[in-house]
């Protein structure tokens, strides 16, 4: 079903979810292996402490509100950040994640963006820090993070949202700037 991206794998040396793939969709031969950049604990299961590590060092989770609750302004780029199932495929096949325990990686940073985007909180200022010190400009916006995404959540387009903001406020450094020609 895609919904608690435990079952991360590789087939046939590409990241899927074991869950939402048609073995007929395969081929006729059928290589599995653990997904890259997490240890094997054993078999095809991975460690996750390495993801759970970058969320905790971006904070990404909700805090209780100190006022009333207000509407939160919902857009495209929003649905997409919460529609994250934090199944590690795209820091799985991320060039900067592996060896570069700084780095945010593409799921911390989609996961980020809707706490970015939440004025209720009103802590983009922190939550931009957050981001700059783990190294979002050294994001090379190479897409392999959105395009392998099973939710279609798109991390590096968010990552490009991120720095905008970072640009915004002149917070960014020098890294991942050369590559906005989206914008
Ligand atoms: S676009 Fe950035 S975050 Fe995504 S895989 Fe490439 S380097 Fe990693
Ligand atoms: S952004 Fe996509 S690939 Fe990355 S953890 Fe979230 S659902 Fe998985």
């Amino acid at each position: 079903a895609g919904i608690c991206g435990t079952c991360g794998v590789k087939a046939n040396q590409k990241p899927i979810l074991a869950c939402k793939t048609a073995i007929k969709d395969l081929g006729e031969e059928v290589l599995v292996e653990p997904l890259d950049s997490m240890h094997p604990v054993k078999d095809l299961v991975v460690e996750h402490g390495t993801l759970i590590e970058r969320i905790k060092k971006l904070k990404v989770w909700y805090e209780p509100l100190q006022e009333s609750l207000q509407r939160l302004e919902i857009n495209p780029f929003l649905l997409k950040s919460f529609d994250c199932i934090a199944c590690g495929l795209c820091d799985s096949s991320c060039p900067i994640f592996v060896g570069n325990s700084d780095f945010g990686g593409p799921m911390a940073f989609s996961r980020a963006y809707k706490l970015l985007q939440d004025r209720r909180h009103s802590k983009a200022e922190e939550r931009l820090l957050l981001l700059k010190d783990a190294h979002i400009n050294l994001c090379t916006h190479c897409k392999n993070c959105s395009l392998i995404c099973p939710m279609g959540v798109m991390p590096e387009m968010l990552i490009k949202l991120e720095e905008v903001e970072l640009l915004k406020r002149g917070m960014h450094s020098q890294g991942g700037v050369a590559d906005f020609g989206f914008f």
